[in-house]
């Protein structure tokens, strides 16, 4: 994996060398930090990194249910993302903002440990297959809302999302869906689900699902550029089974279109309107349409 030369650690940037964790380190054992995954892409100019912003409130937001207090600013942690891009002199990949509980001290209450934060990045391709994918429902049901926080970004989260995606890949599905405690749809180990029917576009509300970037960049762009509004409500496996087109989104999988679910088949697979808004999104992300320039941070 190309990491470049440098990492940014606490403030400042670091050879990638002196990027070492002790194996006592609260994390680690415990899983007690909050992420990121941000893109950037290349541009007629520079670098660009999509709603950066709204990753580094995000990555304060998730903080804030584990009493994790991130000494840098979201304007620092912005600008120091910018910086290790230019620094690494990459053109287009992936960014991984971390901050969690380290060194000096055991035991589950992680107060009284160092606070980490690191930013890493790398050039990375497609997440998932650029043509459409199959989808398997995953055993293990998204976590319960009353017994984590699912719209906060916490390591910890992720084994959830870990053991959901070995088994698609066990099962010889290219992703897995999670349902919720209900039965109902919540959404991919790393990925916001959408749903059209008749022309209409659907997607499970707040309450089990992450509260995804690239889900709301997709609902403003499905609203103002194409006049479909989405319906944010509870959807049941029969909803997607019975869909015209269905597709997962997030920064890593961006627009990714859904062939079957569990087998069967989605719609007739001509896959009109997925195709349009994963052809505008790219379009959005690498800065070819003025209107959305706002939502890039040029490095
Ligand atoms: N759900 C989960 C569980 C995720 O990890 C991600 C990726 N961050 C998403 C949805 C998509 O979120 P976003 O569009 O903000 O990347």
């Amino acid at each position: 994996m190309d990491v470049g030369t440098h990492f940014w650690r606490n403030g400042k940037q670091i050879p990638v060398s002196e990027g070492k964790i002790s194996v006592i380190n609260h994390a680690l054992h415990y899983g007690s930090g909050v992420f990121e995954g941000i893109r950037f892409y290349e541009t007629d100019t520079t670098p660009a990194v999509f709603r950066l912003k709204e990753h580094m409130e995000r990555l304060h937001y998730s903080a804030s249910f584990l009493e994790l207090k991130i000494p840098h600013s979201v304007d620092a942690l912005c600008e120091a993302n910018l910086e290790l891009i230019r620094t690494n002199k990459f053109t287009s990949g992936y960014i991984r903002p971390v901050a969690f509980f380290g060194e000096k001290k055991m035991g589950l209450n992680p107060h009284g440990a160092d606070i980490e934060t690191v930013i890493a990045a790398w050039p990375w391709g497609k997440y998932l297959s650029d043509d459409p994918i199959t989808v398997g429902t995953s055993p293990w049901i998204r976590i319960h809302p009353k017994s984590l926080q699912p719209d906060a970004k916490i390591n910890g989260h992720y084994v959830n999302s870990i053991m959901s995606s070995q088994w698609a890949q066990n099962n010889k599905y290219e992703e897995a869906l999670l349902l919720d405690y209900e039965g109902n749809i919540s959404e991919g180990p790393g990925e916001n689900l959408f749903i059209i029917k008749n022309g209409q576009l659907f997607t499970p509300q707040l309450g089990t699902i992450l509260n995804g970037i690239t889900r709301a960049t997709i609902m403003e762009l499905a609203e103002k550029e194409l006049g479909i509004s989405t319906t944010e409500k509870v959807l049941k496996p029969e909803d997607l089974l019975n869909a015209d087109e269905a597709f997962f989104t997030g920064t890593a999988a961006e627009v990714t279109i859904i062939k079957s679910i569990d087998g069967s088949q989605i719609g007739t697979q001509e896959n009109m309107i997925s195709n349009k808004l994963k052809d505008l999104y790219q379009d959005v992300v690498s800065g070819r349409v003025d209107k959305y320039k706002h939502w890039l941070s040029y490095c």
